[in-house]
């Protein structure tokens, strides 16, 4: 058995190596964070940006209280209070085509009591469209979120805009297993696990700065503008990271993207198809209502946010439309966040910001690519919301991805 290490490098300063970090530091490991880029944070930040002059996410993150490493996660680095929210399970949604609005309320409890109520449900929605959902993981891997969903409005209305958001991944293709754990940790929990909440302020300021300084603070170095090129191996572990070399009483975590991971070890499986999340905000006041967002039903926007003198939209399983002119799609979501807000016609300042490789797509086959944490090195393990969580590449993946990849060192 291989001693737990005195020194672990974290290659890669998104969710997943802060988190993986976070875990080392609480078990008395020393802690080098690398990361490339000029802040930390990855596919999870803040930024000014000059055009709207003002901060903006790179892209709208939402919660739900049953996330429950991400939430363990600001609970240690004590930011669990810069979440905003209804603080309730609350859902409004409003059908482009109809006009129609409502808000969904699910139940406190496992049994969806709110399917049963004119107020808290999905108008339109039968029970009997609810009970696939309880099958989403008992079909086998290869199964499809829409080849065991029923179309129907509550699948309409609720399912797929929740699939999507979820998976980033269109529901024909996405992993029904995927989503099925997604379910199990939320839906399934009833209205307790589903209460949402996004970052107040933004997201750095929720999840990144704080963990930055909860880590230097105990006495890791985190380096930024610090990319790593290339790793050693010799006789079965990692002997070097870039030019510095490992000790024997050293590790390595990768927490970087899929694609870096794939270049830095050698024959490592990792997902290879990516979807796109577009992200357009516009400079504006909008009444946030009762959650502070909106789900559209048959429009270009799915989600829209509304924050003190921004309103952000989001398209998820973003590919069929990544390479639309940003003033086209800009008009067009304007369109719809005009009638759901009830703005007027003219389009204030706006920034179209896609992500092209946001996630993985979370399909059944790229699942399957999903490595480990632990390798088949004993002082290397992998995270990043690509490692196989058992969950899409989310927040709460890449939380629990970390934990997973500092778990498999300390018990090597
Ligand atoms: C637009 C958008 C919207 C999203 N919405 C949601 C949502 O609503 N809810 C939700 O739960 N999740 C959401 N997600 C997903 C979530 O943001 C990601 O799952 C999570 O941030 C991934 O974290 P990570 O640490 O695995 O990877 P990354 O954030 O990609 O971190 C990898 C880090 O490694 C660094 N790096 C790369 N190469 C090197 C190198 N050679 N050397 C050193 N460092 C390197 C990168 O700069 C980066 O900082 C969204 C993602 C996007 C893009």
């Amino acid at each position: 058995m291989t001693p737990a290490p005195a020194h672990v490098h974290v290659i890669g300063a998104g969710l997943a190596g802060l988190s993986a970090a976070m875990q080392l530091l609480d078990r008395g490991v020393r802690v080098t964070v690398h990361e490339a880029g000029p802040a930390a944070g990855g596919r999870c930040r803040s930024y000014f940006d000059r055009e709207l002059g003002c901060r903006l996410d790179n892209g709208n993150h939402l919660l739900l209280s049953g996330n429950r490493d991400a939430y363990a996660f600001l609970d240690r680095i004590g930011t669990r209070d810069t979440m905003a929210g209804p603080g309730a399970p609350v859902f409004p949604f409003m059908d482009l085509a109809t006009g129609e609005r409502w808000t969904v309320r699910p139940s406190q409890g496992r049994l969806p009591w709110w399917l049963f109520s004119r107020s808290r449900r999905v108008p339109g929605a039968r029970l009997r469209e609810f009970l696939p959902v309880l099958l989403l993981r008992r079909r086998g891997a290869d199964a499809t979120v829409a080849g065991i969903l029923r179309p129907g409005e509550l699948y309409r209305r609720l399912l797929e805009p929740l699939a999507i958001a979820a998976l980033n991944t269109p529901p024909d293709t996405a992993s029904a297993t995927l989503l099925g754990a997604v379910m199990d940790e939320s839906l399934a929990l009833g209205g307790a696990a589903c209460v949402p909440a996004y970052p107040r302020d933004g997201l750095s300021e929720s999840f990144i700065d704080p963990a930055v300084a909860w880590l230097i603070s105990r006495g890791a170095d985190v380096l930024l503008g610090h990319r790593i090129g290339n790793l050693g191996f010799a006789a079965g572990r990692v002997t070097a990271i870039g030019d510095r070399p490992v000790a024997s009483d050293e590790a390595v975590i990768i927490a970087a993207p899929a694609s870096v991971a794939a270049a830095l070890v050698p024959d490592l499986l990792v997902p290879d198809r990516f979807e796109a999340i577009l992200n357009v905000h516009f400079r504006c006041d909008a009444d946030p209502g009762e959650a502070g967002f909106t789900g559209l039903i048959g429009g270009t926007a799915e989600w829209v946010f509304v924050k003190p003198g921004v309103v952000s939209v989001t398209i998820s399983a973003g590919n069929r439309r990544v390479d639309a002119p940003a003033a086209e799609l800009a008009a067009e979501v304007w369109h719809d966040v005009r009638a759901v807000l009830r703005l007027p016609d003219a389009m204030p300042a706006w920034r179209v910001v896609k992500e092209k490789r946001a996630t993985f797509a979370a399909t059944p086959d790229q699942d399957r690519r999903r490595p480990a944490a632990r390798t088949r090195w004993p002082n290397l393990a992998l995270a990043g919301d690509w490692t196989a969580t058992g969950l899409p590449a989310t927040i709460e993946g890449a939380i629990r991805s970390g934990c997973n990849a500092a778990s498999a060192l300390l018990a090597a």
